[in-house]
């Protein structure tokens, strides 16, 4: 898609209850655009009397509407609906999406928009794939467990790809039956409208999907904690995260779903037989979306004989990279999503750089437009494995440098303490692989490869403090049914 002008792009504001977007008098907030760094919307900051109602209007739904009871087709054949609308509103979403996030256009439409269709239509097809089964009871009796929806869900979103982690929780949470509460992020809060919309249209009861806007204190605090509300699946940071497991278990003992934070790994071997292809993945792995990634390969773990070389091939990639206003499409270097990231950012660049490390590229600002905020991608090397910088989830685009010499070497440097989110690994030798699939702590492990497919059969979630659940694949669908154990006496 070209390039567009933000002056000209509608934005829908409210929250979406009951079918239609709604104004409802609470405390307005200033959205800051991620590329100008200025207002461009209000956000309204919903009171938990809004959160109330929009949990008891999904309560009703899921109760009322037909979609929990309907022949599971039906279910799959508004989703498909829904999918093939919002692939057809590609040129409404995609600049919706870009103008108030990190994601330039050209992706938000060649890749956010089309996944998130590919995503209902994956979940559409479980809609009639899955029942209960048949126990191995006495012969006197008959047993069974049979599953059904749990309720109403509670979807709470975090900033960095706005519409694709919504419908990670929304898809398989309608497919199964119950209604979703959304909670996007306050910082990239108005695309999901739109989806609200769309579902609409696409026949999706009124309030089956609805969406509060707000923070995460009042708003997101208020949806976890309403009596309604049957789970809680969540993307965010690994602190929300603990937050919003202890408002479950204080709130009803809720099950819950957490994708949360990390700080992955990328192996690389010196038998690699193409240094060009491999620099290209890991570049991608921690400049993609300027490193604002939950699996941002932020630890480039590599054989000492080949690192120069490397370090060589990533410092001119990351040159050659356009940082731009997500509405231009030649930019390739995604703004920060905020003043305060760019500065924490800084600061713990800063800090490692005091602590020993030494830069090899980047380590500063790249301003690119008015008061947006971009930083340039940064290599350090001459890190310790225990350094502040090696340890913590910066999300942003730097990349800390460890050399190996033996495999013993690399997969004990792979290994961290805290996170087990993703890891790349990067060999010819098969063995080799095999060794450091096994080996390393992570619940996503990709081999001369990085980063996911649009193969949403697999599943995805942490190991440790990067979660607890699994977003995609069949589990996720799974995680939003309850099982009921049913035993029947053919004598009674
Ligand atoms: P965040 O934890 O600050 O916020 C996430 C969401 O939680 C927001 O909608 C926020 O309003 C809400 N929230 C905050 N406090 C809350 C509370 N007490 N109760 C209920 N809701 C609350 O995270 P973020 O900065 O938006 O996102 C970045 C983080 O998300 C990073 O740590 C990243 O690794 C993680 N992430 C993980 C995955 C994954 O799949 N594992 C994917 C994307 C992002």
């Amino acid at each position: 898609m070209d390039s567009f002008d933000p002056a000209q792009v509608d934005i829908p504001t409210g929250h979406f209850i009951d079918g239609k977007l709604v104004e409802a008098g609470d405390t307005p907030l200033d959205v800051i655009c991620p590329s100008s760094g200025r207002p461009y919307a209000e956000l309204a900051l919903a009171s938990p009397d809004t959160v109330a109602r929009a949990a008891d209007g999904a309560w009703h739904a899921f109760r009322h509407s037909g979609w929990a009871t309907c022949a599971p087709r039906e279910r799959a054949r508004v989703l498909r609906r829904l999918a093939d609308l919002v692939e057809s509103d590609v040129r409404t979403l995609a600049p919706l999406e870009a103008i108030g996030s990190t994601r330039p256009v050209r992706e938000t439409a060649d890749w956010d928009v089309p996944y998130t269709a590919e995503c209902l239509r994956f979940y559409a097809e479980h809609a009639d794939k899955h029942g209960g089964e048949l126990a191995a009871t006495d012969p006197s009796h008959l047993g069974m467990t049979i599953t059904e929806p749990i309720g109403v869900v509670a979807a709470i979103a975090p900033w960095n790809f706005p519409l694709v982690m919504a419908i990670w929780k929304i898809a398989p949470a309608l497919a199964a039956g119950n209604a979703v509460v959304l909670k996007p992020s306050e910082l990239t809060p108005f695309s999901v409208l739109r989806l609200a919309e769309l579902a609409i249209q696409a026949g999706v009861p009124a309030n089956l999907l609805n969406v509060v806007q707000g923070d995460g204190r009042t708003t997101g605090d208020a949806l976890v904690r309403h009596p309604r509300v049957g789970k809680v699946t969540f993307t965010g940071s690994t602190r929300t995260g603990a937050a919003i497991m202890e408002a479950c278990a204080q709130s009803g003992t809720k099950p819950v779903t957490l994708e949360l934070g990390g700080k992955s790994p990328q192996v690389v071997f010196a038998d690699v037989p193409d240094l060009d292809a491999v620099a290209r993945r890991i570049a991608m792995g921690i400049t993609g979306n300027a490193g604002q990634v939950c699996n941002a390969g932020s630890r480039l773990v590599v054989e000492a004989s080949i690192a120069e070389a490397l370090l060589d091939k990533l410092r001119a990639i990351f040159a050659s990279l356009h940082p731009g206003a997500t509405w231009s499409a030649g930019t390739t270097l995604s703004p920060i999503i905020s003043e305060a990231q760019v500065q924490r950012i800084d600061a713990l660049v800063s800090r490692a750089r005091e602590a020993g490390a030494n830069v090899y590229c980047g380590a500063e600002r790249a301003n690119a437009y008015q008061d947006g905020a971009w930083y340039a991608p940064t290599l350090l090397t001459g890190v310790q494995p225990h350094a502040e910088i090696v340890r913590e989830e910066v999300f942003g685009p730097v990349l800390t440098v460890q050399t190996f010499t033996s495999e013993a070497e690399a997969l004990q440097l792979a290994q961290h303490d805290d996170y087990g989110l993703a890891a790349g690994v990067h060999t010819a030798n098969l063995g080799r692989a095999l060794r450091m699939v096994r080996g390393i702590d992570a619940g996503n492990i990709w081999v001369n490869r990085y980063g996911r497919s649009s193969d949403f059969v697999l599943p995805t979630g942490g190991f440790k403090r990067s979660g607890l659940g699994k977003d995609l694949g069949r589990q996720a669908f799974e995680a939003n049914l309850r099982s009921k154990a049913v035993l029947i006496d053919l004598n009674g």
